[in-house]
């Protein structure tokens, strides 16, 4: 079982995706957690080619490349070894990501993102937690938060809120999708993503 998370930055989807896989690990699943940009050792090196730069220094359509290319590492060396040993899948962001930070935020790149995805990983998750949250209450999270990789801070409101748009047209869109409101407490929306992961997993 396949299971993507997906939300604006400062969602709370990584710490989600963190206590669904505790929740599982807990009642007996073999859990394989894993994140987007990254996830095996080639995909993290080039999370730190696109993390590290300036959000100008690619062009949209060579981020494009970059994340399919990082995605197919991911897939190949981390993905399908893990489903091949029967684990549950938990991926903090996947190809939905591109389809909005790449795909639709710059300019519509949609079609370009879709045929390299054809071409080049073809899986889609069984289920896709979309943490829902206002980006005001996002970008206030986020900016607290130490660390935080955010590459779109200086592009601002505007930005995340077309990027939160872009999710919810996805969701709707796709089966595979359940929106979770996010601005609930954390128990609460664990307590949500649990039970929707238990309709995909089974018991
Ligand atoms: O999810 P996480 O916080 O690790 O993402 C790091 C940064 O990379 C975020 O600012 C996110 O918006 C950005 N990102 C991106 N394109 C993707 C995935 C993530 O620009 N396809």
């Amino acid at each position: 079982i396949f299971i993507s998370f997906e939300g604006i930055d400062g969602s709370g989807k990584s710490t989600q995706a963190r206590l669904l896989a505790d929740a599982l690990r807990a009642s007996g699943h073999g859990v394989t957690l894993t994140r987007e940009p990254g996830g095996s050792a080639g995909a993290e090196e080039i999370r730190r080619l696109v993390l590290e730069g300036a959000t100008d220094r690619w062009s949209a359509e060579t981020e494009i490349l970059l994340f399919t290319a990082a995605r197919r590492d991911h897939v190949e060396k981390t993905i399908r070894p893990a489903l091949a040993r029967g684990d549950v899948v938990i991926t903090d962001r996947f190809a939905d990501s591109t389809r909005i930070f790449q795909g639709i935020t710059r300019g519509d790149l949609s079609a370009t993102v879709d045929t390299l995805h054809d071409l080049m990983i073809g899986v889609e998750p069984d289920l896709t937690l979309l943490v829902d949250l206002d980006p005001v209450q996002g970008l206030a999270r986020a900016t607290a938060r130490a660390g935080a990789e955010m590459r779109f801070e200086d592009m601002g409101l505007a930005f995340q809120t077309r990027a939160r748009a872009g999710f919810l047209a996805l969701a709707a869109r796709h089966a595979r999708f359940r929106v979770i409101d996010g601005a609930r407490s954390p128990d609460a929306v664990a307590a949500d993503v649990l039970t929707q992961a238990l309709t995909v997993i089974g018991a």
